[in-house]
């Protein structure tokens, strides 16, 4: 088999995978490059010309991994998760460059394999910040390679990591992903963890506001668990009471439990007459009607930076012993949306705290996947320190973009 990474030994975010046997050709992700540079914007045979890929397998729904999908050539196949996928539409129908997926999906599932010719793919999921996220084990020529994706072990689904790996088994190459290959090799904390951070800075508060992404899953049941503990109620704004009716009913929400509310952002206009109001805001009306009550007494919500407004109107009313936790990656607030987000914050005197965990596998990590694995050769990608990987493996290849590496 030939490896190839197109796009990705340098950078994080917007990475492509291309994995070639004799009688097939593979992408693995599609998603946009972080700083919002468009590198390799055209790929013969993938968005132009005569189609030569047999399929394109998208890991998870985070836009730097996805977010392309819709230039992809008609005849080239698209598999992604439809729960996924869904997220990643509802998510998106609330905001203004609406994300709409044009394109036709395969479904991609847990431990289903899908064979091209003399390649087989399966999907196995793994702990990330985005639900159901996929690491996959790909077989051909009597070859086994194992694509990590995004993954983590300190999430609450961490545990699982070490069973997924063991029934995996040896293989010949792993590419992973290196995100914090960059950063100081700490261990990282575990969501578990950051709930005891969270109660400790937050619990004088009456009210308490989430920055966070709304598909995080875990800092969702994070968020309920600093609830239990300092005697709050949840509030959920109705993009993530949306997302939560797709995800599980084992996290308390709207329409599930008595004790979580749903705010309506004021950002979030959409007519009564549409569709939409009758597939998102309808079925939660009442609830969001109930909830003007809550806004009363001591409570945590999520908020997005689009909700600016809302806290500005809510500033004297409401909001009258509250704080923000910034719950997503530091690097967001360099941009400009977050800087004024947090700037108006420190305006209306209203105290932030940096509280998170990341996404990303942190050393114990790597040193699991490759003790459990291993793996013959070990790429890295997904990282801006591509070097470093040689302290956890004496196999390191470490390529460059667009060079072929055959195993
Ligand atoms: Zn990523
Ligand atoms: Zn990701």
């Amino acid at each position: 088999m030939q490896i190839k990474i197109l796009k990705g030994t340098n950078q994080i975010g917007g990475v492509f995978t291309e994995i070639s046997s004799k009688e097939a050709k593979i992408i693995i992700d599609f998603g946009d490059d972080l700083d919002g540079v468009k590198r390799l914007e055209n790929i013969e045979g993938l968005t132009t010309g005569e189609p030569i890929y047999d399929g394109v397998f998208i890991t998870h729904n985070h836009q730097d991994h996805m977010g392309r999908i819709d230039d992809i050539l008609d005849k080239v196949p698209v598999y992604m998760s439809d729960l996924s996928k869904k997220i990643f539409e509802t998510v998106f129908c609330f905001s203004k460059n609406k994300g709409k997926i044009n394109r036709k999906t395969i479904n991609l599932e847990e431990g289903k394999a899908i064979i091209i010719n003399d390649m087989k793919i399966i999907p196995y999921i793994v702990d990330h910040s985005a639900y159901n996220s996929f690491m996959l084990l790909i077989e051909a020529e009597g070859k086994r390679i194992l694509h990590t994706g995004d993954f983590r072990n300190h999430g609450y689904k961490g545990v699982l990591l070490e069973n997924t790996l063991k029934k995996i088994g040896k293989i010949d190459l792993l590419i992973t992903e290196g995100t914090t290959l960059s950063r100081e090799q700490l261990k990282s904390k575990t969501e578990a963890e950051l709930v005891d951070d969270i109660v400790e800075k937050t619990k004088d508060y009456d009210q308490v506001l989430m920055l966070m992404s709304t598909t995080n899953i875990d800092r969702v049941t994070t968020m309920q668990r600093v609830a239990n503990r300092t005697g709050k109620t949840v509030i959920h704004d109705i993009v993530l009471s949306n997302v939560l009716q797709l995800v599980t009913q084992k996290i308390p929400n709207a329409l599930n439990s008595k004790n979580v509310g749903v705010y309506l952002p004021n950002s979030v206009y959409i007519k009564r007459d549409k569709e939409e109001y009758k597939k998102y805001i309808a079925p939660f009306q009442e609830k969001i009607n109930e909830t003007g009550q809550l806004l009363h007494g001591k409570f945590i919500m999520n908020i997005r930076v689009s909700m600016l407004k809302d806290i500005e109107r809510l500033k004297d009313k409401v909001l009258n012993n509250c704080c923000v936790v910034y719950s997503m990656w530091e690097g967001y607030q360099e941009e400009e949306i977050y800087k004024r987000f947090l700037d108006k914050m420190k305006e209306l005197n209203i105290d932030i705290y940096n509280l998170h965990v990341s996404g990303h596998a942190d050393y114990t990590a790597f040193n699991q996947v490759i003790e459990i694995t291993n793996p013959n050769a070990v790429i890295p990608m997904h990282t801006e320190n591509k070097e470093k990987i040689k302290d956890f493996t004496d196999k390191a290849i470490i390529l460059d973009d667009m060079e072929v590496y055959e195993i």
